[in-house]
Parts: structure tokens; C-alpha cells; sequence
């Protein structure tokens, strides 16, 4: 029977070991803080924002919430980033995206100070990231890397594939993997006999954006399956891109959705926001 990857429980024991790392900080004198930045109030958007911001409460960094209208110009929101850069009292930077279509991504995320970029996202994070110099690390890849070493599945030397080469999820995942001797394989949409390439895979880490797409016919028998899709579907209930159900009995460990990548992606955050002390 496969073992079903607890995410939830994972994230919880990081974020206690980050609550403890914040009472000795505390203990010195060192408070952190993290500004969490929301354009808009696209509904899902104020989920994450809450969910972080919970997450903050509980490990004991306080949160500063700055909550602009859909309709703020990309110069004021340039300014409030260079504001907060300048901020001694704040340790993080967290924009939450999507921003609407009126103001460019890429600009806002630089303008981001590199020593408070917590979601890793500033591309001086993520050429440190590529020569393996300290730097902050996306925290959806990292806390899967994380889950594997945690449930204590070997990395090095084992065939690795990913599905999707987004900037946030797919590229960062190939080089963690890498940096911890897999042997890595990224695919996307143009890549040609997917399912092959993924049946060569022991660890099979999917982010396409496609409710259940994965199925067994991918799957090796035996390899580690990591979910990372999250989608709603029309009775509220979430899934990810693989279809748990068929793909169960064939691997020998998998994450659900929910309670697998999602919660670890907030924990990571968390154990970013207190690395900012030391970067
Ligand atoms: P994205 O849309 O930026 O990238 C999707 C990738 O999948 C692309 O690189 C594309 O080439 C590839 N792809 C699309 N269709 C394909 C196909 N038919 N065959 C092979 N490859 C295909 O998405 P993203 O931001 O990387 O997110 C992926 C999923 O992960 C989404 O469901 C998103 O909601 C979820 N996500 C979850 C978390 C979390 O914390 N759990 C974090 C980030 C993203």
C-alpha cells in the first residue's frame, strides 16, 4: 500500500521549528516582521493572504497588512515596495500574486529588496539559487524538497522528472532536485511522449495546472508521486493534477491534495522569514 505523504503534519513540525527559532530571536532582541502586499481582493488571493498571515500569528511574526484597490497605479505600488525596503523594522516583502493586468509582475518583483525577497522570486534569488550561493529559496519547490526528506525518501542518484517549467514551480524544483544529486528531467507541453518520460521517473513531481491529468499511465510502478495542481472543481472540492484514485495503487508514496504541497508552501515562507536574518 502507498504511503500517503502528510503535508499537514510536516508543515506543522516546521512551523514549530520556526516558532522556537522566533522565541530565541525574540530572547536577543530581534523581532521579525513581515509586510504582506494585496492588490485587489480576488478571492482566492485573500485565502492565501489570510492563510499566511494566520501562519505568521501562530509562529509569532507579526504581520503587517497593506491592502491596496484593484485600481492602484504600478508607480504607488513601486513606491510602497521602496518604502518597505527601507524599512529596518521589516524583515519580508510578500506582493501577492496575480497583480491585475495594468502592472507588470516582473518590475514589481524586482524592485523588491534581494535581502527581503521571502518568496524567492527576485532574480537575484534565483541565480543564487542556479551556483548554489545562499539566497532565499522559492518555497513551494523547497518545501517539497523538504517533504521527501522528511518521509525519508532518497534523492541522489534517482531518475527525477517534472512536469511544467514555470518560473515559481517547475524550473526552481529542477535545480533543488539537482542540487540534491537527482538526476533531473523537465517537461512541458511541448515535450513529446510524455507519458514515457514520466514512467521513467522515481520521483514524479507534477505542476501543470490540470485537474487529474495524471494518471497511472505515466506512473512507474513503485516511484514517488508529488502533486503539486491545486483546483476546485464545481462541488467546491479541491484536486490536483493527479488523479489520486488511479494513481494510488501504483505508486509507493504520494501527496494528497489538499493536505500534501499546499501546506508546506506557507511553512517554507515562515522558515524564509526568519533565514532573513541571516542573509
Ligand atoms: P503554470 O501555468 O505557470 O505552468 C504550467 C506548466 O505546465 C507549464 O510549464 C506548461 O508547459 C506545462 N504544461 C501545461 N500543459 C501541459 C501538458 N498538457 N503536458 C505537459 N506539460 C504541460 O503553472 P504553475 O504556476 O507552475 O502551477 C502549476 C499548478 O500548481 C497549478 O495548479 C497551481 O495552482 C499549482 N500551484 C500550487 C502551489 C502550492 O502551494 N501547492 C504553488 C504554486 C502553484
Amino acid at each position: 500500500m502507498a504511503k500517503i505523504i502528510d503535508g499537514k503534519a510536516i508543515s506543522k513540525e516546521i512551523k514549530e521549528e520556526v516558532k522556537e527559532q522566533v522565541v530565541a530571536l525574540r530572547e536577543k532582541g530581534t523581532e521579525i516582521s513581515l509586510a504582506v502586499v494585496q492588490v485587489g481582493c480576488d478571492p482566492a488571493s485573500s485565502v492565501y493572504v489570510n492563510n499566511k498571515k494566520k501562519a505568521c500569528e501562530y509562529v509569532g511574526i507579526r504581520s503587517l497588512s497593506y491592502e491596496l484597490e484593484e485600481t492602484v497605479s504600478e508607480m504607488e505600488l513601486l513606491n510602497l515596495i521602496r518604502e518597505l525596503n527601507q524599512k529596518t523594522d521589516v524583515n519580508g516583502i510578500l506582493v501577492q500574486l496575480p497583480l491585475p493586468k495594468h502592472i507588470d509582475e516582473d518590475k514589481v518583483i524586482k524592485a523588491i529588496d534581494p535581502k527581503k525577497d521571502v518568496d524567492g522570486f527576485h532574480p537575484q534569488s534565483v541565480g543564487a539559487l542556479c551556483i548554489g550561493q545562499p539566497g532565499f529559496l522559492s518555497c513551494t519547490p523547497a518545501g517539497i524538497i523538504q517533504l521527501l526528506k522528511r518521509s525519508d525518501i532518497e534523492i541522489a542518484g534517482k531518475e527525477c522528472v517534472i512536469i511544467g517549467r514555470s518560473n515559481i514551480v517547475g524550473k526552481p524544483m529542477a535545480i533543488l532536485l539537482l542540487r540534491e544529486n537527482g538526476t533531473v528531467t523537465v517537461t512541458h507541453s511541448r515535450t513529446k511522449n510524455l507519458q514515457e518520460v514520466c514512467k521513467r521517473a522515481d520521483i514524479l513531481v507534477v505542476a501543470i495546472g490540470r485537474p487529474k491529468m495524471i494518471t497511472r499511465a505515466y506512473v512507474k510502478e513503485g516511484a514517488v508521486v508529488i502533486d503539486v495542481g491545486i483546483h476546485r472543481n464545481e462541488n467546491g472540492k479541491l484536486c490536483g493534477d493527479v488523479d489520486f484514485d488511479d494513481v494510488l495503487p501504483v505508486c509507493s508514496a504520494i501527496t494528497p491534495v489538499p493536505g500534501g504541497v499546499g501546506p508546506m508552501t506557507i511553512a517554507m515562507l515562515m522558515h524564509n522569514c526568519v533565514d532573513s536574518v541571516n542573509l
